[in-house]
């Protein structure tokens, strides 16, 4: 006897978010087996069949006995909340198949019908989380060994997933949440966006925004979604959303685009693509001067987020756990970052000395970098208890890399005080900011200008109350250049805005990797201040004519 196996996917709960497909499969189906809750959700669609109900844990013998009456000529459908092969049923009534030596053509037929998944349902209770790569954890251990998930959830973050927790918490389990919050935290901000749905769709329903730092303080249980934001996920109006990344090539606010059709698909205008790297290499090894190298500059593209987390997991396959001790899987890694003792003050005391060189320890480091920073290396698993000591010692912690470094002079020793409010201003608000290339704002006391604030990405100059504005200087290489002077004069209280609308406009439009000069170069103006395009070189001919 002909029997059928339909596995059904029927959603979040409400009917209306149930496929047609799926209402015509329970329709013609003799016999629905279900987990109690998941029976009584989709009672109202139920008319003669037969109900086979068991509670939590059986799924086993749910497949088992689904599999046993469609051999037997039954059409049964198997009903999962969500979609049926995300954590659902559809896996596991295949597998006991298999156990029996059941092969595709053969009794029972299998169908497995698609439902809308909690990462789906969630998300667009949210907003648009999920708009760009994403992957789903389930943080059960009930299954799946600990040191597993564990590594997931490490390589997730570090390869800047959108992620998407399931069974985050039980009363039983109660540390994985909190072990998962310190992991990701180690790879993004404590202001990350993180959105709480429970009951998505159903009766309870109930939305939390919050974010990677404070998401522990909220209410988190086994019928809750956690989708944790990715580095560019943002709030807006209560909407969590992740830029899928149009705003690299486009203008979103204007119908006049930058760029034409033809050019949207050249890789001089995607320098972040495969295409263009490869072209970049290419031209490096043919280059007929210096060594060739097919080594990238530090490249912090998606793709080189996810090539290191894979290398994280190289080594490990399904069901072959590393043997290494509990310990090992998080080790003490090399905690960087930059310290100073303020904007204007250039001057550590002799405990902070003391202290740095503590915190350095045996294997760690001090190094003191152009930007009038020292960078702190030390060995440690306790990163935020090193920031909060440093910040204890009256030092400023920033982060290092491509990050905004405000840049002032000592204002004559203090002397010269006038100018120290607003560079303390800027620099509350915009250094340590991410953004594409690591961008100086130069910030000079007075018009001598003696700490080069002109030679800048960004340059002010404090004279006599107001400021002049400096845009695009060049810092680096043989046609390093100062920043073009494009306004003076201009009110000093006006000034902080001014520069967060500046720096919101290059982190905003810039390309992957664009230093700020170029950035200016290519847009041609930033509020309002016109770039200008220097003079031209002369090339003279050397002496020997080579
Ligand atoms: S730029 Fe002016 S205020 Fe600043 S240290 Fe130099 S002379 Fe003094």
């Amino acid at each position: 006897m002909d029997g059928r196996i339909i596995v059904v996917g029927f959603g979040p709960g409400a009917f209306e978010h149930i496929t047609e497909r799926a209402r015509t499969a329970i329709q013609e189906s003799d016999v629905i087996i279900g987990y109690n809750t998941y029976v009584d959700l989709i009672r109202g669609l139920l008319t003669t069949q037969d109900i086979v109900r068991t509670g939590m844990t059986e799924e086993v013998s749910r497949a088992q006995k689904a599999v046993d009456l469609a051999a037997s000529g039954k059409t049964v459908a198997v009903i999962s909340s969500g979609d049926a092969g995300v954590y659902g049923m559809a896996g596991l009534v295949y597998e006991v198949l298999i156990e029996r030596g059941w092969h595709q053509g053969d009794n029972p037929a299998v169908e497995v019908i698609p439902g809308i998944s909690a990462i789906n349902s969630c998300a667009a209770l949210l907003g648009a989380p999920i708009m760009h790569d994403a992957c789903t954890i389930s943080l059960s251990d009930h299954l799946t060994p600990w040191e597993v998930i564990e590594r997931r959830i490490e390589a997730a973050a570090a390869a800047d997933f959108v992620i998407a927790l399931y069974n985050p918490k039980s009363g039983r389990r109660t540390r994985q949440i909190a072990e998962t919050q310190r992991i990701v935290l180690k790879y993004r901000p404590p202001e990350t966006p993180v959105g709480l749905v429970k009951s998505a769709y159903r009766d309870r329903q109930h939305v939390v925004r919050t974010n990677l730092g404070e998401m522990l303080t909220h209410d988190i249980g086994m019928l809750t979604t956690v989708i944790i934001g990715n580095a560019s996920t943002f709030y807006y109006d209560d909407l969590m959303v992740t830029p899928r990344g149009y705003q690299r090539k486009y203008t979103l606010n204007t119908a006049e685009q930058r760029l034409r059709p033809g050019e949207r698909l050249r890789p001089e205008n995607e320098p972040w693509s495969l295409n263009a790297a490869t072209q970049s290499e290419h031209n490096s090894t043919q280059s007929p001067v210096g060594p060739s190298t097919s080594t990238p500059a530090k490249d912090q593209s998606p793709r080189a987020f996810a090539e290191a987390a894979l290398r994280r997991l190289s080594g490990t396959v399904q069901g072959a756990i590393p043997q290494t001790p509990r310990a090992a899987t998080v080790p003490a890694a090399i905690f960087e970052v930059a310290v100073s003792p303020g904007v204007a003050n250039k001057k550590f005391t002799s405990a902070q000395l003391v202290l740095l060189a503590q915190l350095a320890g045996e294997g760690g480091e001090l190094e003191y970098t152009t930007a009038h920073q020292l960078i702190l290396r030390t060995m440690t698993t306790e990163a935020e208890e090193v920031v909060a000591t440093l910040r204890e010692h009256h030092l400023t912690v920033l982060p290092v890399g491509d990050v905004i470094k405000v840049k002032a002079c000592d204002f004559c020793d203090g002397e010269k005080f006038e100018g120290i409010p607003y560079a303390q201003d800027i620099a509350n608000r915009l250094a340590g900011l991410s953004v594409e290339k690591e961008l100086r704002i130069g910030f000079n006391g007075c018009a001598m200008a003696c700490y080069g604030a002109v030679n800048e990405d960004i340059g002010l100059v404090f004279r006599k109350g107001k400021f002049d504005l400096f845009l695009g200087g060049k810092t680096t290489g043989r046609n390093a250049a100062p920043g073009t002077r494009v306004a003076e004069g201009i009110p000093a209280e006006e000034v902080p805005d001014l520069m967060e609308r500046i720096i919101a406009r290059y982190r905003e439009d810039a390309f992957p990797g664009e230093r700020f000069h170029k950035f200016f170069q290519r847009v041609g103006e930033i509020e309002g201040f016109v770039h200008q395009d220097r003079p031209a070189i002369v090339i003279a001919d050397s002496v020997c004519g080579s």
